[in-house]
């Protein structure tokens, strides 16, 4: 055969491979997954390519991908039976950045750089076959397309702006098809040459590509083999008269390696809803979020148009405590994949507002790059429109929720997440509409069940046009206060905001089914009975009784005035129509101290 031929890197190359070995390395697992990536990639392509081109398959070897670890020696193979490369094509593939996401990758990371941003956080997206280089002092990818008759061995090192090429001559070595990558680890990297730490890396990051991936795993079953009786048991057996020899039997483990399917081919978010059941999602759930309660809903959708993804949501049974805190929104509660493969968990409030922070699930886009960097991702159009139709998608589910046959489901979704929700009517005023119904309140006439806004509203009185509440710091003060007095013998419900965010919340909402939320506890509350004729009279009755108590009370009260809003009691302290509420005033109050 000819001898290896020597190629020199394009720059954006070498600069790449440059800065992967020298600066990349916080996360150095991610090479495997872009290795695998790239042999599902390959068998994709002939896949899509063989639906046209029968011929393609004929040597009848199946798709898949097997990783083998050789700890002796720190070397690692990766085989896939994908479409390969051709000498060509490994000069243009593997020697160029022909291939746009690593071209983009290299620009979001000058970006990046000259904004000072730490190269280590895009590093743990990857940089496609060059992470081959995080671990591997020397990478060797033989390769045999069905356009050729030949098999071609690309060989690189670390380090160096050249790589060669040259014919496979080892018959050993030889493939029907598709690509085997050798990876010859770094001294400090061998400990990625065991079978044990492949398994996981493939769980972890390649769980579900839509091909099997099969490793190299050492196993053992237990068999039963006879073995010489014990002497001295033997001449004991004889002393009791035994004289046949018995035949003894020990159980021994007999060691051997084969290949072991380490993923799981059908992702459950791939699958036809119609066709899971609730027990899969809910095993699902436990598995990848690590949870051993199941969740209280899922929802599993497809989106088509614009964009298209696939996603599971879910709503956990309880709030985690600490690591859900509204305020952290790091929560690793959603899992993003891009076709199919593990990108990240590590979203700040990108997918999900804050608010809904506590949604788990799993997303997996066909739109996104694989190099896809958190700056990439915040300044994505893509990505904007995937985290509009999620939280619908959620809104929908927590919807669901309030429908189910079990009301303690909302009762205990409402425990835990109200505040949540709470804090969304502050801050996305866009899903006010989606938000509101959502809400759960204690009334005047619901002290034990909390009431929702519609069954506010259906209970109004005829005449009645705007939503009364009043904030107090519990249930029994609310009930006490004498702004009641009025409503509760008008039969007018009110409700209670007994949750230090409610009043804010209810604030923001400014009105729900085009009802004003109105305070009771400010002045000019008109719960339309007003008499002017007899008010007149009464006003200049007491005229002087008003003056004479706002003198004695100077700049403790803004004024003193006749008012129809109290039944029994002589008296009351309202707040003024634009001031705060006694109640804001007391929480202002809690948090300056
Ligand atoms: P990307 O996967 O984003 O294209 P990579 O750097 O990961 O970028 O790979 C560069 C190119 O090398 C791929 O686009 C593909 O053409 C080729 N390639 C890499 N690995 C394989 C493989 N196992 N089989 C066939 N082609 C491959
Ligand atoms: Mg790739």
């Amino acid at each position: 055969a000819p001898p290896a031929e020597k190629f020199e890197y394009q720059a954006e190359v070498s600069r790449l491979m440059d800065l992967i070995v020298n600066s990349l390395y916080s996360n150095k697992d991610v090479f495997l997954r872009e290795l695998i990536s790239n042999a599902s990639d390959a068998l994709d392509k002939l896949r899509f390519l063989s639906v046209t081109d029968t011929q393609l398959l004929k040597d009848g070897v199946d798709l898949d991908i097997r990783i083998q670890a050789d700890k002796d020696n720190g070397i690692i193979t990766i085989t896939d039976s994908g479409i390969g490369m051709t000498r060509q094509e490994l000069v243009d593939c593997l020697g160029t950045i022909a291939q746009s996401g690593t071209a983009k990758f290299l620009k979001a990371l000058k970006e990046s750089k000259d904004a000072g941003a730490d190269s280590n956080l895009i590093g743990q997206f990857g940089v496609g076959f060059y992470s081959a280089f995080l671990v591997s002092e020397r990478v060797e990818v033989s390769t045999k397309s069905p356009k050729s008759d030949k098999q071609y061995v690309w060989e690189g090192e670390a380090n160096s702006s050249s790589y060669t090429i040259r014919e496979e001559t080892d018959p050993a070595k030889l493939i029907p098809r598709g690509t085997r990558l050798t990876l010859y680890l770094k001294h400090d990297d061998k400990g990625y040459a065991h079978p044990e730490r492949i398994q996981k890396l493939v769980k972890n990051y390649s769980l579900f590509v839509s091909f099997p991936i099969y490793t190299w795993q050492e196993k053992g079953y237990t068999k039963e083999v006879e073995v010489d009786e014990d002497p001295a048991e033997a001449s004991k057996d004889e002393q009791d008269g035994k004289t046949e020899k018995k035949k003894k039997t020990k159980t021994v483990v007999e060691r051997y390696w084969d290949w072991e399917l380490t993923n799981e081919t059908q992702p459950i978010w791939l699958r036809n809803p119609k066709e899971v059941t609730t027990e899969e999602y809910n095993e699902f759930y436990k598995k990848t979020f690590n949870e051993y309660l199941e969740p209280l809903a899922s929802s599993h959708f497809t989106t088509e148009g614009e964009v298209e993804f696939r996603s599971i949501l879910y709503v956990p049974s309880i709030a985690a405590t600490g690591k859900d805190d509204i305020v952290n929104p790091k929560t690793k509660n959603i899992r993003l994949y891009v076709k199919r493969v593990f990108i990240s968990d590590d979203f700040d409030g990108e997918l999900f507002p804050r608010y809904l922070s506590f949604i788990k699930g799993v997303v997996d886009s066909n739109d996104l790059p694989l190099n896809v960097s958190r700056e990439i991702l915040q300044e994505s159009r893509i990505v904007r429109i995937m985290r509009k139709r999620l939280v619908r998608k959620a809104f929908d589910m927590i919807l669901g929720i309030t429908m189910s046959e079990d009301k303690d489901d909302y009762v205990k979704f409402w425990e835990n997440f109200g505040k949540h929700i709470k804090l969304g009517c502050i801050e996305d005023r866009e899903n006010h509409k989606r938000i509101a119904p959502l809400l759960r309140f204690f009334s005047s006439q619901s002290e034990e069940d909390m009431i929702s806004l519609d069954e506010y509203v259906e209970n109004m009185k005829p005449e009645q046009k705007d939503i009364y509440y009043i904030a107090a710091d519990s249930v029994a003060s609310a009930r006490n206060t004498p702004f009641l007095e009025k409503l509760i013998e008008k039969d007018i419900e009110v409700l209670f905001l007994v949750d230090p965010i409610d009043e804010v919340a209810i604030q923001n909402l400014k009105s729900y089914k085009e009802k004003n939320f109105v305070d009771i506890s400010k002045e000019d509350l008109d719960l339309g009975d007003k008499n002017e004729e007899k008010e007149k009279e009464i006003k200049q009755e007491f005229g002087q009784t008003c003056d004479w108590i706002k003198k004695r009370l100077g700049d403790r009260v803004a004024s003193v005035q006749v008012s129809n809003r109290l039944s029994t009691s002589p008296c009351v302290l309202a707040s003024g129509k634009f001031g705060w509420s006694a109640n804001m005033e007391r929480l202002m109050k809690a948090q300056t101290v």
